[in-house]
């Protein structure tokens, strides 16, 4: 029997599988259980920042692995001080303590929770397009439809505007709004980038009515933008910043940082069994310090702008734009992107995302060579020019 067939007996149907099984990666680069090789421009949904198989993280979870796996935060650890040091060190200015969690909802929804409870206010503002997880709480302030209305009732006093459209924002935040949430550019409703007025009018707004300025990087953190943390591209300095994804390097890992505004928490309203654990902390330490060291950042704005002029050369009637910053890519079609991100796997073995229903995402490690961005990139403009053989299935 294949792994396709083991898993598709046992699986929870949840996902709209591609057919193939990977089975092993190096850094950009990806192999499926028949040998066949790929490019990633997937990243792990966006985990995948530091490249497959990175041997400093790698040797660092072996490490830790080795001596200290589970430590839950009622004792403290030599790990996670090292990374509690790193993270705020790093982080936009002001954020200097930090809540360790396992995933970027689990980071939403403490920073939600976190908001309610410090300014003793109830109403979140969120965006329309935004995504911030599938849990209740980080639901409710996700947009989309499908993934919120066979859960209903969610929880009550989230609300969501039109994104980039600061007059709205003005109307709508009151002395009942603890919290305004919001991503630097937004990665699953379609890589939308937010304009700086609207990002700093949102954060100064918070600032004068007392609301907390929740900003979630969970996609854009980690050098994916081209900088550190996208807020970083506008001077953006959230009063709770939720980080995932890539933080440890591939490892699941969440976190919430914050400032003085949030101020220490109260004791026990908040915690997690996983938390602060020492082995996704040396990955995290392990994976920000290769950012940094191999200037990981500096090297997403370089390859990201060349990636994204290339791509802006197509020529093919099917292209409505090309956007993102750093090697955070979107290509919106005028059409659905389904089957020409099929006909890349299969005609060209290079991996991509949908952002929606028609937009074609790239979100490569950032240790891809320009070579392999520029067979990719050959590729995309394949499929975007070339008449499509018969679509065998969904892909997703
Ligand atoms: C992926 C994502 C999340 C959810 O992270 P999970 O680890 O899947 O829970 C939240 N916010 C943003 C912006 C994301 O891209």
């Amino acid at each position: 029997m294949t792994i396709q067939d083991r898993e598709n007996r046992h699986t929870s149907g949840l996902y709209t599988k591609r057919p193939i099984a990977i089975v092993r990666g190096q850094g950009a680069r990806l192999w499926d259980s028949d040998g066949h090789e790929y490019i990633d421009c997937v990243g792990g949904q966006g985990a995948g920042n530091l490249g497959h198989a990175n041997p400093v993280v790698a040797k660092a979870i072996a490490d830790q692995a080795a001596t200290l796996i589970a430590c839950p935060e009622m004792f403290y650890n030599d790990q996670r001080a090292a990374l509690l040091e790193k993270l705020t060190a790093i982080a936009p200015a002001g954020l200097s303590r930090a809540f360790l969690c396992n995933s970027g909802a689990e980071a939403n929804e403490a920073a939600f929770k976190f908001a309610r409870v410090q300014t003793g206010r109830r109403e979140i503002i969120a965006f329309m397009r935004g995504f911030h997880g599938r849990t209740m709480g980080a639901l409710s302030a996700t947009w989309e439809k499908k993934y919120r209305e066979p859960f209903e009732p969610l929880v009550p006093d989230f609300t969501h505007l039109a994104y980039n459209d600061l007059a709205a924002l003005e109307a709508a935040v009151t002395e009942k709004t603890a919290a305004v949430v919001l991503e630097v550019i937004q990665g699953e409703g379609g890589v939308r980038p937010g304009t700086a007025e609207f990002l700093l009018g949102a954060q100064k707004l918070c600032r004068e009515r007392g609301a907390l300025l929740i900003v979630d990087e969970v996609q854009t953190g980690f050098g994916r933008t081209g900088a550190m943390f996208a807020s970083e591209h506008h001077g953006l300095q959230p009063d709770i910043l939720c980080l995932a994804k890539s933080i440890a390097g591939g490892l699941p890992m969440g976190a919430v940082l914050f400032n003085d505004r949030v101020g220490q928490l109260p004791p026990q309203v908040h915690g997690s069994t996983f938390g602060g654990n020492p082995l996704a902390c040396a990955a995290a330490l392990a994976a920000i310090g290769y950012l940094e060291s191999e200037h990981l950042p500096d090297r997403a704005a370089e390859l990201g702008a060349w990636f994204l002029e290339r791509l802006s050369q197509i020529k093919s009637p099917l292209i409505r734009e090309v956007r993102g910053r750093g090697l955070m890519v979107g290509l919106e079609l005028k059409q659905k992107v389904t089957p020409y991100l099929q006909a890349l796997m299969t005609d060209h073995r290079v991996l991509a995302l949908p952002a929606g229903l028609t937009v074609m995402r790239f979100l490569p490690p950032l240790v891809i060579a320009q070579t392999e961005l520029a067979q990719a990139a050959a590729a995309v403009e394949a499929v975007l020019t070339r008449p499509l053989k018969a679509a065998a299935g969904e892909a997703d």
